[in-house]
């Protein structure tokens, strides 16, 4: 802004066709500090406007042509005269003609002659109030427009006179014609919904009666019958006598943040997935269900249900299909649940259900059994006819514990023991259970933590080959460097991996780290041609076997045939489609495949034939006791004779001393592992006795020659040295012959290269 603008009182055009009144008139008013332009008639004032926004007009009344009258008519119209201040000047004082003027438009008027010393003071003040007007209009129009942004209205009540004004936004919020309200507190009531009516009129009586804001939430009742959440807040006046006399206030649409707080107070305390109330919701129900039947001494039940087998449900249909089938359960266990008791979902295949006011647990039986009845029939999922059971695990209050914690943690030890049954089986909880439980609970805490500070070690045992004496390859086994409880054994910690899931991660971290660990070896010049690796049932179930094996052998720069995965029978026989699916995968790979255990489980030659393996590991009983008992000694000769027929390789666990390995090797197996060898080991340990010891295997084999001169077994070492009768010994070795043939049988020396 420049000097000459910043003096500027404002913009003047004068019309009028008096040339002595144009020029007295722009004379004074450019001495006060006005900009002047002046025209004689109307229509130039008019095409003026298109380049002059004058702050005011002044027009003579009576002009030729166009008159005043007829000027400011147009004026009004132009879009830059709407809001111009238009001040007649008129000799013609008469009432009628005022009248007319301010009735075209007019502002105001100046009678002539005019006093020229007060026009512009007359000028400046309208100039002036007219500026103030369209500010306040502006000020009024930009509140107008937060207030409609913000859904905020304002009111006013007076009080004593019960007289209601509300701001436009109101009326806009309430959907209500402001012609049609009557202004009065009862019309507000009115349009609040009905329930909260009572609360709002309390409110406002409590914010008069104690002089304190007015702050509350309510409903209000659209004339469409929709209904939406307000704030009305307010603010109370006193007369000068004190006594409340005016209220003054706003109301906001608060529905959208009322809408997100429901939902998000939903979410919190809801399933997604079923839509039934959470661990959360159940626990607070529970509680207030706890405190009634304490006090009217009822007793009442939690039901913990685990659905059986479902993840082989999830694994071989996928989760779209086990979230589907979820749905379903859980609506067949609400079918079952009465008004009053709450069912939820605690989390993935988990649901509770309290039931109050039970008589007895013969009750809650009842009920349980109810539950498992009603899941029986199949469920129809998309294509699919599935079929799925429960074990439930059932806690009494008062009996089993007082809290809604100790109960749901009651009734889940006792689902915990229910599984141990099998499928579809109910079990009450007894007192037992908790100290179970809560070991349980410490050991999964414990074995999580171990994961995490890394405790878990590996240990190795060699594998013998029988045939020529060397090292064939090494076992890794997993052990739990505890920091208070020293190394803990695999067998006293696997179970509890495999039942929290966590054996994922350890075996996963298994195969990486023992071929990590051949790797090593063979850098090392220590040429062991494979490492197995035990595999748990879960991870072929549930890990992508395929990709991990993949990596590890990668990242050990290891040929697949480095590998040997071992499976125990029992955990093959239990999901056999999946294993057989994965092992066949391995296998193409180049991975070797082993049978652990064997002969322990139900494994038929049939099944051996279909399965894609590679050997079997004979388990370790059969070979400890093989020359103690007959019956041992016959089956171990059977199932090496089976994997001969077969085309299996054979190795024997638990060698333990001279006696076992002669006698496998009079039966032709291959491949040896066991104390008598090696203890499992760290790799350090390891390493020095693959680089420094030699074998234990004697140099010298003896054939053990029957009548005929046949050879009927060669056994490693001379049978003297077993301190018994050489030819006892070949009978329990030849358990199949004759007895008239064993006791003629001799023993001879031969070359250990003759033995093939
Ligand atoms: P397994 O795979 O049959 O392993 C052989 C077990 O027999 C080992 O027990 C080993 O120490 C023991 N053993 C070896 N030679 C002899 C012997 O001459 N006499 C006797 N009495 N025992 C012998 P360990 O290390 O306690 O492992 C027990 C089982 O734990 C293993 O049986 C295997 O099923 C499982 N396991 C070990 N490591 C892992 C692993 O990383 N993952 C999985 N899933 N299971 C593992
Ligand atoms: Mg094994
Ligand atoms: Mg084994």
């Amino acid at each position: 802004m420049n000097s000459m603008e910043s003096k500027l009182l404002g913009k003047v055009l004068i019309v009028d066709d008096d040339f002595t009144v144009c020029l007295l008139a722009r004379e004074t008013l450019e001495q006060a500090g006005f900009e002047v332009h002046a025209v004689d008639n109307g229509p130039d004032a008019i095409d003026l406007l298109e380049t002059f926004t004058p702050d005011i007009i002044l027009l003579d009344v009576l002009m030729p042509g166009m008159d005043g009258y007829l000027a400011c008519q147009e004026i009004r119209k132009h879009p830059f005269g709407a809001a111009v201040p238009i001040v007649m000047m008129t000799g013609l004082d008469d009432f009628e003609s005022i009248e007319r003027a301010y009735h075209l438009g007019a502002t105001d008027f100046i009678s002539k002659p005019i006093h020229w010393l007060v026009l512009p003071h007359r000028v400046q003040y309208i100039v002036r109030s007219s500026r103030t007007y369209k500010e306040l209009k502006q000020s009024e129009a930009r509140l107008s427009h937060a207030q409609m942004i913000a859904r905020l209205g304002n009111w006013e009540w007076d009080i004593v006179n019960d007289k209601l004004l509300w701001s436009k936004e109101l009326f806009r919020m309430f959907a209500i014609d402001p012609l049609t309200f009557n202004g009065t507190f009862q019309a507000f009531l009115n349009a609040t919904s009905p329930p909260d009516r009572e609360m709002v009129q309390s409110a406002v009586d409590t914010a008069i009666a104690t002089g304190r804001s007015l702050s509350i939430d309510h409903q209000i009742l659209l004339p469409s019958g929709t209904e939406r959440f307000v704030c009305t807040e307010a603010e109370l006046q006193h007369d000068s006598a004190g006594r409340p006399c005016y209220m003054a206030g706003t109301i906001q649409d608060i529905t959208e943040r009322k809408l997100a707080e429901i939902k998000i107070r939903h979410l919190a305390y809801h399933d997604i997935l079923t839509g039934l109330p959470n661990r959360a919701l159940f626990s607070d129900r529970l509680t207030q269900a706890l405190y009634r039947s304490e006090r009217s001494a009822e007793k009442l039940a939690v039901l913990f249900f685990d659905l059986d087998d479902f993840k082989a449900i999830n694994d071989t249909h996928g989760h779209r299909i086990g979230d589907l089938l979820l749905i379903e359960a859980s609506r067949r266990l609400d079918e079952v649940t009465r008004a009053g008791d709450t069912l939820a979902r605690l989390g993935g295949d988990e649901f509770t259900v309290f039931l109050h006011d039970i008589k007895s647990e013969e009750n809650a039986l009842l009920v349980a059994n109810h539950h498992l009845n009603n899941l029986l029939a199949a469920f129809q999922i998309e294509d699919k006819q599935l079929f799925v059971s429960a074990s439930v695990g059932i806690a009494l209050f008062p009996d089993h514990g007082s809290s809604a914690e100790v109960l749901i943690k009651s009734a889940d030890a006792a689902m915990y023991q229910a599984k141990q049954h099998g499928k579809s089986h109910v079990q009450l909880f007894t007192q037992t259970m908790s100290c179970k439980a809560s070991e349980r609970l410490s050991q999964q805490e414990d074995l999580r933590r171990a994961l995490d500070n890394d405790e878990f070690v590996l240990h190795y045992q060699p594998r013998v080959n029988l045939l020529n004496g060397t090292w064939s390859g090494v076992e890794a086994l997993v052990r739990w460097q505890h920091p208070d409880r020293g190394l803990i054994l695999p067998l006293a910690f696997i179970p509890l991996a495999e039942e929290t899931g966590l054996i994922m991660e350890l075996g996963q971290w298994v195969l990486r780290e023992a071929t990590m660990q051949l790797h090593r070896w063979h850098l090392a010049g220590i040429n062991l041609a494979r490492v197995s690796v035990n595999v748990s049932p879960l991870q072929f179930r549930r890990q992508n076997l395929i990709e991990i094996v993949k990596s590890a052998l990668s990242e050990a720069t290891l040929c697949p045939q480095a590998l040997e995965i071992e499976i125990t029978e029992s955990a093959m026989m239990n999901d056999m489609d999946q294993s057989i699916i994965t092992l066949k995968q391995l296998r193409q790979l180049g991975v070797n495949i082993s049978i652990d255990d064997f002969g322990t489980g139900y494994s038929s030659l049939s099944h051996l034939r279909s399965m894609p393996v590679d050997t079997l590991k004979v388990d370790r009983s059969f070979v400890t006791n093989a020359h103690a008992s007959e019956e041992d000694a016959q089956i171990l000769t059977a199932i090496i004779a089976m994997a001969h027929s077969l085309k299996l390789e054979i190795v024997a666990e638990g060698v333990e001393c001279e006696i076992h390995e002669t006698l496998l090797i009079a039966q032709r197996c291959r491949e040896a592992q066991g104390f008598y060898y090696a203890e499992p080991m760290s790799a350090e340990a390891l390493t020095s006795l693959l680089l420094e010891q030699t074998l234990p295997l004697a140099p010298m084999k003896y054939a053990i020659l029957d009548l005929s001169q046949d050879i009927c077994c060669l056994i490693n070492g001379d049978p003297t040295t077993f301190g018994g009768d050489p030819l006892q010994l070949a009978c329990r070795l030849l358990p199949g012959r004759p007895p008239a043939c064993r006791g003629k049988a001799s023993c001879e020396p031969v070359a250990p290269t003759s033995f093939s």
